[in-house]
């Protein structure tokens, strides 16, 4: 079996390989009958700004520069009237070369899924893999064949609003996330169609100073490497059709001109896709203070390898001039050229310009009740349990209090980065309520704004909440405090929301605590005093629903913190995979040997916490060092209730070496399905490679003396073994 599986994976690379060569060769004869104009129009991709289905309005010139061939792609148009429109220019063009479309799908097309960052939380790579395919699946009937997702930038620091589009502070996670949403993308599907994926931002965006969106990055080189790099490495490797520069520089020199960046990725990785700029990020060179003008921007970029220019306009005004005064070789350009159009061969817009523009599949699939379904199932994934004093879940009685700002806020349920808004059909937890509880007396009040600070709304939700039987709060940020450039120095939740939950913990204990936000936030007083809060981010169409099945026991909650959530601003960057220093540990664990005297070092919420409605017991783990893998066979009990998920985390620690390593990495995850009473042993296996590391002398060999750890969180850690790895 191993043998045919393997013949048979051998026929499908050797014939895309394959595939990949005639569409080269394809590519080729194009180019050899393109004029400059046309070979630079293919690296021009501009804004069509036209997030309906009607026509472009906003520049004849445009349409102009499409039908001479100097447009290649085109992003923010989508809906099979526009795309078929701007297509139809394209096909007046010289040489017939259709346009790509490309648009930031990041979490659904008009199904919405949770934010990334939720989804993250669901450590369930099969139920994000369900929702990419329903995202392209979407985004495909609807004429676009490129998404600029996903987001694989590892965040340290919450204040950066883009922590919400990511895959949290673990770069494992990330890794794997990543790999579920690129190949649920880009699989395509029975009809041919198929949807380019982008693996962005490349590289170290995350770690802008301060979390201030487009801040500077200062980062060493194993910190580089170590932890920002490999998910896009895994991207890579994973076939992701594009990735996408980072506005930031790195050490001195921005993304969209670092030559080390794409050295490594094309020569070293062995990427063959295509890149392309952030929005106007090489011409952003010039003001980084790293080109001179645009000339030399355009020229560090191609000669870098970012092979489209999004929005810059430097490689259409600038390119012919290099090319034309030898300061960048035709052949340089041949090759950029060259990968545009094999992926426009790829996505078999070279056999009909219009396959992707169909007004019946956009009419008949896209927000479909299966759809639907998968962003329900998405949606109470991601769903976190942070604390639970016996509350839940509760059966709904008969007269239930709402009470906040985001209670009913149909709106801020899609999160940012939607392009779902003008169809808005989210469901609010007071709708979803009231749909599966029609005789229950249900009152809402907002009680405050999100924001503002008039508590004069606190009275009428402090007697509501004293004459109902149970209390729902709904809190948190708006939806568009989080996301590009919406970073904040203060990540409490905002305004006087806290003090209204603190007021109605008093009048009434049955109280459960829904928060909303697009990234971890600080609420010490409501963590202290709730006596049931469930973290619910943005979750998209179905986020009411999800809300209140949770609540009631339909689903029993298996989410966990993708990142840490801090107590206290001044303890930001707080991640549970530091490294220790040279002063003795103040823990009995070994940690935290650098500290404040102010404030302690622990996160609110460590990194893969979350609780469940049941309970698990962990048996005697079986470790033991095979050929190429350590091998840790762990038994475990559903000893509660009900059935239930539980994350197993496994984590390792090198104790000494050429370069120190922090005092925890997670190094396996598995998230199993237990049936109440179930018991069950799971093997999870470690490859010796994921245990490299890159140190002062680039990649190391990661021989040596190594923990490795058993958490229900990474705070948490109740089995530990001492091994010794010698591969
Ligand atoms: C963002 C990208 C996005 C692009 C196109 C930029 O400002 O950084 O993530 O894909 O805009 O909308």
């Amino acid at each position: 079996m191993k043998h045919i599986i393997i013949l048979l994976l051998g026929i499908i690379t050797s014939s895309s390989i394959f595939a990949q060569q005639s569409y080269e060769t394809k590519a080729d004869s194009i180019i050899r009958l393109m004029s400059l104009d046309e070979k630079i129009g293919q690296l021009n991709q501009i804004t069509g700004f036209q997030m309906a289905t009607g026509p472009i309005t906003d520049s004849g010139d445009k349409r102009k520069l499409i039908k001479e061939g100097k447009i290649g792609s085109m992003l923010n148009v989508c809906g099979e009237y526009a795309t078929r429109s701007m297509q139809e220019l394209a096909m007046q063009s010289r040489l017939h070369i259709p346009l790509l479309f490309g648009l930031d799908v990041i979490h659904g097309y008009r199904t919405v899924f949770p934010i990334p960052l939720a989804m993250a939380s669901s450590f369930d790579t099969e139920a994000i893999w369900q929702s990419c395919r329903v995202s392209a699946r979407e985004s495909v009937v609807s004429g676009i064949h490129w998404t600029f997702s996903p987001m694989l930038d590892v965040a340290r620091d919450p204040r950066w609003g883009r922590v919400m589009e990511g895959p949290g502070e673990d770069t494992y996670w990330a890794c794997e996330m990543g790999k579920a949403m690129i190949n649920g993308y880009q699989q395509p599907f029975d009809d041919g169609l198929q949807l380019m994926a982008c693996a962005k931002h490349f590289a170290a965006y995350g770690a802008a100073i301060g979390g201030r969106d487009y801040n500077t990055v200062d980062i060493s080189m194993q910190t580089l490497h170590n932890v920002y790099l490999p998910p896009f490495k895994v991207a890579a490797e994973n076939g992701v059709a594009s990735f996408m520069c980072s506005f930031n520089e790195i050490n001195g020199v921005p993304s969209s001109g670092n030559a080390y960046l794409y050295d490594l990725l094309y020569k070293q990785w062995g990427y063959k896709g295509l890149v392309v700029s952030d929005w106007a990020s090489i011409w952003e060179m010039v003001v980084h203070g790293y080109s001179k003008d645009r000339e030399m921007a355009a020229m560090q970029a191609i000669q870098a390898g970012v092979t489209i220019d999004m929005e810059s306009n430097v490689y259409s005004d600038q390119l012919k001039k290099l090319v034309e005064t030898g300061k960048v070789s035709e052949a340089t350009l041949n090759e950029a050229v060259r990968k545009v159009l094999v992926q426009k061969y790829q996505l078999g817009l070279f056999d009909d310009p219009y396959r992707y523009c169909n007004s019946q599949k956009e009419a008949d699939e896209i927000l479909t009740d299966s759809h639907r379904k998968t962003a329900y199932e998405m949606a109470c994934k991601s769903i976190i349990l942070l604390k639970n004093n016996s509350l839940l879940p509760v059966k709904i009685p008969q007269k239930v209090a709402v009470i906040g700002p985001l209670a009913n806020f149909q709106r801020a349920m899609d999160g940012n980065w939607t392009v779902a808004t003008e169809t808005d059909v989210a469901v609010t937890l007071l709708e979803a309520l009231k749909n599966k509880f029609p005789q229950t007396e249900i009152t809402f009040i907002e009680g405050c704004s999100i924001s503002g600070n008039d508590r004069s709304g606190f009275p009428a939700a402090i007697k509501s909440a004293k004459e109902s039987d149970l209390v729902i709060l709904a809190l948190g940020e708006n939806w568009g405090m989080s996301g590009e450039a919406r970073s904040r120095g203060d990540i409490h939740i905002p305004g006087v929301q806290e003090e209204l939950a603190c007021e109605i913990y008093k009048v009434n204990k049955k109280c459960i605590t829904l928060l909303m936000g697009g990234r971890p936030l600080i609420f010490n007083q409501i963590a202290e005093k709730a006596p049931a809060i469930l973290y619910t981010w943005f979750l998209g169409t179905e986020a009411g629903n999800a809300m209140v099945d949770v609540i009631t026991g339909k689903y029993n909650p298996s989410a966990r913190v993708p990142m840490s959530f801090p107590k206290h601003i001044g303890q930001i960057p707080v991640y549970y995979n530091y490294k220790n220093t040279g002063r003795p540990a103040v823990d009995k664990e070994g940690n935290y040997s650098s500290r404040y005297i102010d404030i302690d070092n622990k996160p609110q919420y460590p990194f893969g916490y979350g609780l469940s409605y049941t309970t698990f017991e962990y048996g005697q783990p079986d470790i033991s060092i095979e050929e190429k893998f350590i091998s840790v066979d762990i038994p475990i009990y559903n000893s509660g209730l009900m059935d239930g998920h539980e994350l197993i985390q496994i984590y390792t620690r090198k104790w000494w070496g050429e370069s120190t390593r922090p005092v925890k990495e997670l190094k396996a995850v598995e998230n199993v399905f237990l049936k109440k009473g179930e018991k069950r042993t799971i093997q999870l296996k470690i490859p010796f490679d994921r245990l490299a590391y890159y140190g002062q002398s680039g990649w190391e060999k990661a021989d040596g003396d190594y923990t490795i750890m058993i958490g229900r969180n990474a705070e948490d850690i109740i089995f530990r073994k001492n091994i010794k790895v010698n591969f």
